[in-house]
């Protein structure tokens, strides 16, 4: 195995967010749900946040990004997001629950079908090993990954 390396201007929660919303867009593709704007944009703050969040301050994080969006949306949207097993519900004993990326939530592979647009989800545990060696031989701490192979699937070739 070889390793090269190089520095990429990247800050690790936005990448990881980054590959969520990948994540997101194929599982809704996958469910026939649409990818809306007030999805993504809920979807985005859940993403890039470290904390676990509140119905509530997602709602005051979207106008602070100029999104007016009801709360009975956001509190669909975060349901469906544990729903996909994309978020973790957890509940403090405040009286309201709070809401988590789910990280590893991407440790599932896909092919995307260039032609219609298939997203076939797999995991192979020999791969997960594989990944596991190389990346404990590195020292480095892995927070999420994704393999995506893009061709054309069985009904379009
Ligand atoms: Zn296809």
């Amino acid at each position: 195995m070889t390793i090269s390396s190089s520095i990429v201007p990247t800050r690790p929660p936005l990448g990881c967010a980054a590959v969520m919303m990948e994540v997101l867009r194929g599982e809704l593709r996958e469910h026939e749900l649409p990818f809306t704007h007030q999805r993504e944009a809920i979807a985005r703050v859940l993403f890039e946040s470290t904390q676990h969040l509140s119905a509530d301050e997602v709602e005051t994080e979207l106008l602070d990004r100029d999104h007016q969006i009801g709360k009975a949306t956001v509190y669909r949207t975060l349901a469906l997001l544990v729903e996909l097993g994309l978020a973790t519900e957890h509940d403090f004993d405040e009286g309201f629950r709070r809401y988590q990326m789910t990280v590893g939530a991407a440790q599932y592979d896909h092919m995307i079908c260039t032609v219609c647009g298939e997203v076939a989800q797999f995991r192979e545990e020999a791969l997960e090993s594989v990944l596991e060696s190389i990346v404990r031989s590195t020292g480095f701490e892995p927070i999420t990954r994704q393999i995506k192979i893009f061709g054309t699937c069985r009904d379009c070739t």
